[in-house]
């Protein structure tokens, strides 16, 4: 065991504070990783207040992990002390039922082992990245390309999948006109991916400051989504539509941009039921859908792809003592567009915020 510093929330809506937790001495499979850096996804806000229900406390967050391997079990073949590496929202998985054996571990029959706020096969609660380090069998470990920013690659273990993962799926690319529903931490992703894709790329968002990043991001156009006549003027123009959007809000509005047969795909986890009435499907036989994450092999090539096309995520970096004006800061939207936590901030973790 291993005495690792980390923050977390006692309980729901608990400001984070210095905890510690024990990690594990690596099994033959495990690998160690030093934590350098850890992105701060949507769904960590949602957990720590548990509003998805169930949330285990002590919560440590964090699953957009990266770092450097410093150990590794006797029988790990696929790194070694010193190598890049990252992990994103899994850390285990069945591994025998259909969808873990096609690579899908994020859709596995008995449920993936999180990172956090989950348990390991063995029971033990799991920890996540706004810590020093964490301990995790190889399968389930990344290798983070050294050609691209360290920090700004952190995002992409959960918001770079989770876009990167529909858009292969629904083949976007060359012909398609993409709408993507909010400018966040998945949204500028999606937007990155979308275009690196080749797609004819809208950008939807409630905040008008946001409207020219948008364009530097990459964007054909934005629509400022609280104007009805600029969104009237997208009805029905649609190939698919990615929404990002962390709150409760009017899909059908959005539902109504799509072409015939076109798909609306949510990767946005709103903690409220989203209305859909039933004439916004049915009238031009459109899709309603939803992705979750990626597998461990789609993260790969999605990390590979960033390294060959130079993507990474825009952040702004933070100390682990402002994580909780981090969590207000995305709560008002004002993100741009992805808080990295740096952990050599919790070596003196309980230094003044
Ligand atoms: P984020 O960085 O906070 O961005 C969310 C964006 O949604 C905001 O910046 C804002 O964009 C827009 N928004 C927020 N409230 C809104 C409202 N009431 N009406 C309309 N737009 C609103 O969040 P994120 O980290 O990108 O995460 C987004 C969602 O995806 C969260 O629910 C998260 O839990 C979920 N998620 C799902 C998966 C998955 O596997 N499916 C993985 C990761 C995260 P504008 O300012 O542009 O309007
Ligand atoms: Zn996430």
């Amino acid at each position: 065991m291993t005495m690792t510093a980390s923050y977390a929330a006692a309980r729901a809506k608990a400001p984070l504070a210095p905890f510690e937790i024990n990690r594990r001495e690596p099994g033959p499979q495990d690998v160690v990783i030093d934590i350098q850096f850890c992105g701060v996804c949507h769904s960590d806000i949602h957990q720590v207040r548990d509003e998805w229900g169930g949330a285990i406390f002590p919560m440590v967050p964090g699953h957009e992990i990266v770092g450097t391997v410093s150990r590794v079990g006797r029988d790990v073949t696929k790194f070694k002390a010193g190598d890049l590496a990252g992990v994103g929202c899994m850390v285990d998985s069945c591994g025998v039922c259909e969808n873990c054996k096609r690579g899908e571990e994020q859709y596995c029959v008995k449920g993936a082992n999180y990172t956090y706020n989950s348990r390991e096969k063995n029971g033990d609660v799991t920890y996540g990245g706004y810590s020093t380090s964490i301990v995790v069998d190889q399968s389930f470990v990344l290798h983070i390309p050294s050609s691209l920013d360290l920090a700004a690659t952190a995002p992409l273990l959960c918001a770079g999948i989770t876009t990167y993962s529909p858009l292969r799926h629904w083949n976007i690319g060359r012909g398609s006109k993409l709408g993507v529903m909010g400018l966040g931490g998945l949204g500028h992703m999606a937007l990155k991916f979308g275009r690196a894709f080749g797609a004819h790329v809208v950008q939807f968002t409630t905040s008008p400051g946001k409207a020219a990043d948008a364009l530097r991001l990459g964007a054909n156009e934005v629509v400022l989504s609280t104007d009805p006549a600029a969104m009237k003027a997208q009805a029905g123009s649609f190939d698919f539509i990615l929404d990002t959007i962390s709150a409760p809000h009017d899909i059908a509005a959005y539902l109504k941009l799509l072409k015939a047969d076109g798909t609306l795909t949510l990767v946005g986890a709103p903690d409220e039921p989203l209305a859909i009435p039933a004439f916004a499907l049915l009238a031009g036989r459109k899709s309603l859908a939803g992705s979750g994450i990626g597998g461990i092999a789609e993260t790969q090539e999605m990390l590979d792809f960033c390294a060959e096309h130079g993507i990474v995520s825009d952040i702004e970096m933070i100390p682990i003592q402002k994580i909780d004006e981090a969590y207000e800061r995305m709560l008002k939207n004002d993100v741009k567009y992805r808080f990295v936590i740096d952990t050599a901030s919790l070596k003196s973790a309980d230094a003044p915020a």
